[in-house]
């Protein structure tokens, strides 16, 4: 077998992790309960509160890539009957529709075409009494920013669940501010660690609401407790990915030594410099400006492409001349976008730079 290439991971996740990662990877594996990696578990929930913004004590790296955090959210509070508003305007917002649907809830679906943003007022006059109010902060399918604070500032009684899977490190996530009450993300995108965790975030108005024998046995967050939280005696629950524990650790060093801040400002002016790049190169955006993601670019397909190229070419060619992966459209969006992700260590100028001279090779413009 040939050794896998180095490429310039510039799709919808992963991205390539930081320098800080790979050391972290070749490390010995020790025990889950050896002191020395509960160390670097303590340390590892101290930086998501320090990049979730958030004082909750019950915030940890979740086993399982970013979907196990919606699982979690979901499994462990909702009650068969419950009324959760869920919004959906892309492929993350009608998953987690189905996945509350799964688990008993009366879903009340708020729609905005696939890149339009979310109507706040819609989702908080969607329902009286919502038992939870759920919605995707950045949609990685279209490109598109969700106003959480909006939603955030009425939300009343209900309980708030944001999907911060491609926010988290790019862009604010003010979990305390907000008042959310379960915000879950993943290892791979924004944050620059290989896919496996989904770090989460657990209010204490969420704890005292959460399910007793939730259906789900993994994801029980009073289970997981036991063994996360230093006080709770560190129970056995189920083996700690130690290694995708330290290698998320790592990353969260380099992001946490940069500033969140300044992580969050370098997204911006790389999604700015791709994106005028692309303007340049005469391609159209498909997200509007005023909700445009910085870390995730969306891309008209163009009409014209050289040498009865088909976009699927063009992305093939991407990777095999020049290796770089970018992604195509997901769901209805199959086949009319490209998505461009500019998230975690990728998000430099020179990658940007990279990718839009190759893409301009690509297209012979
Ligand atoms: C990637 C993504 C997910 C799913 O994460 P996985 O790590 O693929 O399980 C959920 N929500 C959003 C907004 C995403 O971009």
């Amino acid at each position: 077998m040939s050794p896998i290439a180095d490429r310039l991971l510039m799709g919808p996740g992963p991205s390539n992790p930081y320098p800080e990662v790979a050391a972290a990877l070749a490390a010995p594996v020790i025990g889950h309960l050896d002191p020395a990696f509960l160390g670097i578990l303590d340390q590892t929930c101290d930086q998501l509160r320090t990049v979730f913004a958030t004082n909750n004590p019950l915030t940890l790296p979740l086993s399982g890539t970013g979907s196990s955090g919606m699982e979690a959210a979901f499994v462990n509070l909702v009650r068969p009957g419950d009324p959760v508003v869920v919004g959906v305007n892309g492929l993350f917002g009608e998953r987690m529709a189905e996945v509350a649907d799964r688990v008993g809830a009366q879903v009340v679906r708020v729609e905005a075409p696939w890149g339009q943003p979310l109507d706040p007022q819609q989702l908080l006059e969607a329902h009286p009494s919502p038992a939870i109010i759920a919605l995707v902060h950045a949609e990685t399918s279209t490109g598109v920013a969700n106003d959480v604070a909006s939603v955030a500032a009425g939300r009343g009684d209900a309980l708030l669940v944001v999907d911060a899977v491609t926010s988290l490190g790019g862009m604010e996530v003010a979990v305390d501010a907000w008042g959310a009450d379960i915000v879950y993300s993943c290892s791979q995108k924004c944050l620059g660690a290989p896919p496996g965790l989904a770090p989460i975030t657990v209010s204490e108005r969420a704890r005292a609401h959460l399910v007793q024998r939730p259906s789900s046995w993994y994801l029980d967050l009073s289970l997981i407790a036991g063994y996360v939280e230093a006080g709770a005696g560190r129970a056995y629950h189920h083996t700690a990915p130690v290694t995708m524990v330290g290698a998320l650790h790592g990353a969260l060093r380099a992001l946490i030594e940069e500033g969140v801040a300044a992580s969050r400002e370098r997204h911006r002016r790389c999604g700015k410099l791709l994106q005028d790049g692309l303007v340049d190169l005469g391609l159209e955006l498909f997200a509007p400006e005023t909700h445009r993601l910085a870390q995730l670019t969306t891309v008209v397909v163009p009409g014209d492409l050289p040498h009865a190229m088909s976009e699927a070419d063009v992305r093939r060619q991407l990777l095999t001349e020049y290796d770089i992966e970018i992604g195509g459209g997901a769901g209805q969006l199959a086949g009319r976008v490209w998505r461009i992700g500019c998230m975690g260590h990728t998000a430099r100028p020179a990658n940007v730079l990279a990718l839009l001279g190759a893409l301009g090779e690509v297209l012979g413009r």
